[in-house]
C-alpha cells in the first residue's frame, strides 16, 4: 500500500523530527535562560561594584578631610599639632590616625606624638594612597594610607582595613568583591595581596573611582551561572520541559497527519497523480471495441503504478474520490475528444463511480461538461455503480438520476450479482447496464450449479430488457459461452489489458 509503505520508510525520519521538535524549543529555552542568568548576575555585580565604591569613596571622603584639615599644621612642631591630629582621629569616621610629615619625613603621629619615619612618595599610587599588609602597631593587619602634600608639607591620614573588609564581605555577600590600590588588592578575608587583580570569570565588573586612585572588582567563581540556574529556575525547568513535551507531541501529530492517506492523496491530486487507463469492451458478436472502461491508476513518484483498489477507499472515504474522478474525466476527454469525430457509431465510454457522487447534484455538471467536450453523439457516457455499495434511494438521487439521463447519461451496475439488488432498484434508478462480476464469468467450465447461477442473471437481464456486459473474460470458451448466450459486451484481457491513454488511442485505430 502507497500510503503506508511510504509512512513505514520514513518512520525514522518521523522519529527524529519528532524528537527535534521536542528538543529544540528545551534547548533553544535553556540557551535562553542561560543568556538570562548570565544578565541576571552581570546586572548583580554592577550594582555590588557601585555600591561598594560609593562605599570606599565616602570613607575616604574622611580621612581626605582630615588631612586637609591638617595639612596646613604640617612644619609646625609635633607639641602644638599632637591636638589637632588626635582630634580629626576621633571626630572622623573611619579615621584610625593622623600623621604630620615635613621635606618626606614623618615627623609627628597621633599615636606616638613625636615620631620620625621616612615617607617615600613612590609607595603612593598617584602619590595618594597605599594599601598596607598592616603595620609595625598592627600588623598582617590591612592599612589604606592617604597622603596629601603640597610642597614640602605633608599631611597622612589612615583608615582601618577592617572597615575595608566589612564593606566588601558586607555588600559583596555572594559576589567575589576587590579593591585594587595600585599593586596591591584586598579581598573580603582583609588580607592584603600583591600582584595584578585576579580575573572573575563570571559577570565580572570593574569600577574605577573618579575622585582616589582605587579599583573595586566584583563578579563570580566559574560554574556560577549554572548554580544560579538550578537554584533560581527549577519552575521554568519544568515549564520547558512541558512546552518539549507538548511541542514534541504537536510535531509528531503534525507528522501523522502529514502522512495520513487523506493528505497524501489530496497531494498527488494536486500533483495530477491520478491517471486514466483505458481497457476496450467488446461487441459480444463482431468482437469489434465498442468503447472502454476508465480504470484510475496512481502513478506514485517512488512506487510506480499503484492498482486502484489499494487507494480508492482512502479516496472514497475521505471524500477525495469527487475531485479525482473529476479530473479523470478531464483527462479522459482532453485524450478522446480530439478523436471523437471519427467514431462512427457512439463510443461507449464508462467511468466508476461511488456513493459519495450521489450526495449532491455536482456530478451532473461533471457530465456535462464531459460530454461537452466531445463532438455531438460521437460517444454515450455510461456510469458504473457498484453493487456492493448500492445508494440509499431518496429525493436527490432520484433528481440527479433523472437530470442524468435527462443528459442521455447511462447508468450500469458494476460486479452485478456479488451484491443484493432487487428488481425493484434496478428499475427505480432506471438503470440501462448490468456488468456482471468476473467471478462468475470465472465459473464458466466449472460446474453446473454455477453457471446456473450465471444463465439466470443472463435471463434476468433480458426480461428486464437491460444491457450485459461480461467482466474479466479471459480465455476463449468463455467468450464463446457469452457471446452464444446472447450477451452484448465482453471486457476482459482476451480482448485488452487496461493501457494507457496513448497505446489505447494507438490500438483504436487499429480496430
Ligand atoms: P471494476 O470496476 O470491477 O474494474 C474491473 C477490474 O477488473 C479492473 O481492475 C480491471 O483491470 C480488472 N480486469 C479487467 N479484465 C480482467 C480480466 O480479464 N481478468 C482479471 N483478473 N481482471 C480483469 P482494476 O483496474 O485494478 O480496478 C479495480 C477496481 O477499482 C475497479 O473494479 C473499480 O471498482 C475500482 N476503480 C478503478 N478505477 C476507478 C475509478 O476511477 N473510480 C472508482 N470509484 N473506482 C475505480
Ligand atoms: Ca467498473
Ligand atoms: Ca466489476
Amino acid at each position: 500500500m502507497p500510503l503506508t509503505v511510504k509512512s513505514r520508510r520514513k518512520r525514522s525520519t518521523r522519529i527524529a523530527v519528532t524528537v527535534l521538535s521536542g528538543v529544540l524549543p528545551v534547548l533553544l529555552g535553556f540557551a535562553i535562560l542561560y543568556m538570562q542568568a548570565g544578565r541576571a548576575l552581570q546586572q548583580s555585580t554592577e550594582q555590588t561594584a557601585d555600591e561598594a565604591l560609593r562605599q570606599f569613596n565616602l570613607m575616604l571622603d574622611n580621612t581626605a578631610e582630615a588631612a586637609r584639615v591638617l595639612l596646613p599644621l604640617a612644619g609646625n612642631s609635633c607639641n602644638d599639632a599632637t591636638l589637632a591630629l588626635r582630634e580629626q582621629v576621633t571626630r572622623r569616621p573611619f579615621v584610625r590616625s593622623t600623621n604630620l610629615v615635613y621635606d618626606n619625613n614623618l615627623y609627628c603621629s597621633s599615636l606616638f606624638g613625636e615620631h620620625q619615619e621616612k615617607v617615600n612618595p613612590g609607595d603612593y599610587t598617584q602619590g595618594q594612597l597605599w594599601l598596607m599588609n598592616g603595620n609595625p602597631v598592627t600588623p598582617n593587619t590591612a592599612l589604606l594610607v592617604y597622603r596629601l602634600s603640597d610642597e614640602k608639607k605633608g599631611a597622612l591620614t589612615t583608615l582601618d582595613g577592617y572597615h575595608l573588609s566589612n564593606v566588601l564581605r558586607l555588600i559583596g555577600r555572594q559576589t567575589s568583591l576587590l579593591l585594587q590600590v595600585g599593586n596591591h588588592w584586598l579581598a573580603a578575608d582583609g588580607k592584603v595581596r600583591d600582584g595584578a587583580l585576579p580575573v572573575l570569570p563570571v559577570a565580572q565588573s570593574v569600577r574605577v573611582s573618579k575622585q582616589y586612585a582605587f579599583t573595586v572588582a566584583a563578579g563570580f567563581p566559574e560554574g556560577e551561572t549554572w548554580r544560579y540556574m538550578s537554584s533560581e529556575y527549577p519552575p521554568l525547568f519544568s515549564l520547558l520541559i512541558f512546552f518539549g513535551v507538548v511541542s514534541g507531541s504537536i510535531g509528531h501529530i503534525l507528522q501523522k497527519r502529514a502522512s495520513s492517506p487523506s493528505v497524501e492523496l489530496q497531494r498527488a491530486l494536486e500533483a495530477g497523480e491520478f491517471i486514466p487507463y483505458f481497457q476496450p469492451v467488446v461487441h459480444g458478436d463482431t468482437k469489434k471495441w465498442s468503447g472502454a472502461e476508465v480504470l484510475m491508476r496512481w502513478s506514485h513518484p517512488k512506487e510506480g503504478l499503484v492498482r486502484p483498489d489499494l487507494f480508492i477507499p482512502f479516496a472514497e472515504h475521505s471524500g477525495l474520490i469527487v475531485p479525482m474522478t473529476r479530473s479523470l474525466m478531464q483527462q479522459t476527454a482532453a485524450l478522446l475528444a480530439p478523436i471523437s469525430a471519427s467514431f462512427d457509431s457512439p463510443f461507449h465510454i464508462g467511468i466508476n463511480i461511488t456513493a459519495s457522487h450521489c450526495q449532491d447534484l455536482e456530478l451532473v455538471e461533471d457530465c456535462r461538461t464531459f460530454l461537452g467536450a466531445f463532438a455531438p453523439d460521437s460517444i454515450s457516457l455510461v456510469l458504473e455503480l457498484t453493487e456492493r455499495e448500492l445508494i440509499e434511494p431518496t429525493a436527490l438521487t432520484h433528481q440527479l438520476f433523472e437530470q442524468l439521463h435527462g443528459l442521455g447519461v447511462m447508468i450500469a451496475i458494476d460486479d452485478f450479482g456479488t451484491g443484493h439488488s432487487s428488481l425493484g432498484y434496478l428499475r427505480q434508478f432506471n438503470v440501462d447496464f448490468l456488468k456482471i462480476d468476473q467471478s462468475f464469468v470465472a465459473m464458466i467450465g466449472a460446474d453446473a450449479l454455477s453457471r446456473h447461477i450465471l444463465d439466470s442473471i443472463i435471463e434476468l437481464s433480458a426480461k428486464l430488457d437491460l444491457g450485459i456486459v461480461a467482466e474479466g473474460v479471459e480465455t476463449q470458451e468463455q467468450s464463446d459461452y457469452l457471446t452464444a448466450h446472447n450477451v452484448n459486451f465482453l471486457q476482459g484481457y482476451l480482448f485488452g489489458r487496461p493501457m494507457p491513454g496513448a497505446d489505447f488511442i494507438n490500438a483504436l485505430s487499429h480496430h
